[in-house]
């Protein structure tokens, strides 16, 4: 057996066609790695996201470089256009007032509490404008189903409190019936 175990060497990483298709043959088997690899499809999908971010706002969006913590993106993907709206206003109005670039990246994480869309952030305090955009994005996410982007509202998922529409809230509802 050689050092890369049975199968050989370590192929390239797969693309999302393979990934796709990889999802179908675990589909079919009914496989436990279904899960795993419909999380790396996600994980790509991010990862794509985060690099369009980086390409359209600089001056708020950044990779970790040496020594410097880069922007985390955690939020949930049907939150998106929330997320895109409120970059696109803050990053017009710090260019509008001058703002110098830093080396800090002035988003530092986006992410979900409580089904309600969180911002961490460098801006100054006294922006109230931005500020105010933040906290109206944040209050959107309540009525935004994070799973698909469209209108919903806050509903008890087996405990868990989170934006749904009325589809994703069925869908989810009957799977966890079931299991
Ligand atoms: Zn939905």
């Amino acid at each position: 057996m050689s050092d890369h175990g049975a199968l050989g060497p370590i192929p390239p990483k797969p693309n999302k066609d393979e990934l796709e298709r990889l999802a179908q043959v675990a589909a079919y088997y009914d496989s436990p790695f279904l899960n795993d690899i419909m999380q790396l499809i996600d994980d790509q999908e991010n990862e794509a996201i985060f690099a369009s971010y980086i390409q359209r706002w600089p001056s708020l969006v950044a990779l970790p470089s040496s020594g410097a913590v880069g922007t985390k993106l955690n939020h949930p993907a049907g939150w998106n256009k929330i997320i895109e709206e409120l970059f696109g206003s803050i990053a017009s109005k710090l260019a509008d007032l001058g703002h110098p670039s830093s080396s800090l990246p002035i988003i530092i994480e986006t992410r979900e509490m409580f089904g309600r869309l969180s911002v961490f952030h460098s801006l100054p305090a006294h922006e109230i404008l931005i500020q105010n955009w933040i906290k109206a994005a944040c209050i959107q996410s309540t009525r935004t189903c994070w799973e698909c982007g469209v209108e919903g509202r806050m509903v008890d998922l087996d405990g868990v409190i989170a934006p749904r529409c009325e589809k994703c809230f069925e869908t989810e509802r009957k799977s966890i019936e079931i299991s």
